[in-house]
């Protein structure tokens, strides 16, 4: 496996509750790194030799702006690069917006991305997150915009004169609060349709999220194992995706195969692949707590 991003969840407690969040964060959310754990994990990603890009999302990371800070001190340190994702909550102007990066960048990183869709603001009027885009803009920092819009229903050509509904745009998943929350009334496909994972390298991924509990997510809520019971070098070398009990599965034959091998009894039909295998793994999660964890990804 040739890990080259290791994405850090700085903390799941996030400044908003969004409809379409895979991992569910929200105000309520605990599960924040101490420093020692921060200093542990860079140390780890260290010593992997492969990373190349260290990136501090969560939840919101500007919560805990001096552990970030630290954070990406340590990454810089380590000769890697950096990247941030953030929602823009703090920048109440461009002005201010400046204040809270000029120390990020003065640290170097390559990549400063704000969440700007209709599912980050709290009004039309909250204009926050291009506050925090201009601010870095103007300070010469690499900036992009994530903007995960409501997804849409399309009528596609079917068999012969037939239209059939399908799940166009937003680029919402289909997984922790968005299968929930984002699912009902969409038009939904067969189990059996659904026999690849569209969306993750389960065999030999390039990145992978850390969580404060130390779950390494393969996919949210899909954890290779704990980085606070085997080091992250050592579960890198260790990884064997056909004996999960998961990912095997689901390399196998996707989602259909998992809920098949797992002798789940789920719905005829779903969104989509996400949808089933999410919906799937949450009925999983007492039999194989250390691969399908935290919890609260699933909103336990
Ligand atoms: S199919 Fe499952 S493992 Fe693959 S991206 Fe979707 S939720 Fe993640």
């Amino acid at each position: 496996m040739l890990l080259t991003g290791i994405h850090i969840l700085l903390t799941l407690k996030c400044t908003n509750e969004c409809d379409h969040c895979f991992l569910h964060c929200g105000p309520g959310r605990e599960a924040t790194f101490t420093i020692t754990q921060l200093r542990c994990l860079i140390g780890e990603i260290q010593k992997l030799r492969t990373a190349e890009i260290v990136y501090f999302e969560g939840g919101e990371p500007f919560l805990f702006y001096p552990l970030l800070l630290e954070g990406l001190r340590m990454v810089r340190a380590a000769g890697l690069d950096a990247g941030i994702v953030t929602n823009g909550y703090w920048a109440t102007s461009v002005e201010d917006g400046m204040h809270w990066l000029k120390p990020i960048r003065d640290l170097g990183i390559v990549d400063f991305s704000v969440s700007d869709d209709e599912f980050h603001r709290c009004d039309n009027k909250d204009q926050r997150a291009e506050f925090a885009r201009q601010a870095a803009q103007g300070l010469g920092i690499p900036t992009a915009t994530i903007c995960i819009e409501s997804p849409s229903v399309s009528l596609q050509a079917g068999e012969g004169q037939r239209r059939n509904p399908v799940v166009v745009g937003g680029r919402v998943l289909f997984k922790g609060r968005a299968a929930e929350k984002l699912t009902v009334g969409l038009p939904v496909r067969r189990c059996e349709e659904f026999t690849t994972c569209p969306h993750e390298d389960l065999l030999s991924p390039k990145r992978v999220h850390v969580d404060a509990y130390g779950n390494v997510h393969l996919c949210q809520g899909l954890s290779m194992g704990n980085i606070w019971q085997t080091p992250l070098p050592d579960l890198v070398r260790q990884y064997d995706a056909q004996q999960h009990p998961i990912a095997g599965p689901l390399l196998r034959g996707g989602p259909a195969r998992l809920a098949m091998e797992h002798s789940l009894a789920m719905n005829d039909s779903y969104v989509d692949a996400c949808h089933l295998c999410y919906t799937a793994r949450k009925l999983l999660v007492p039999h194989y707590p250390q691969y399908l964890a935290p919890r609260e990804v699933y909103g336990l």
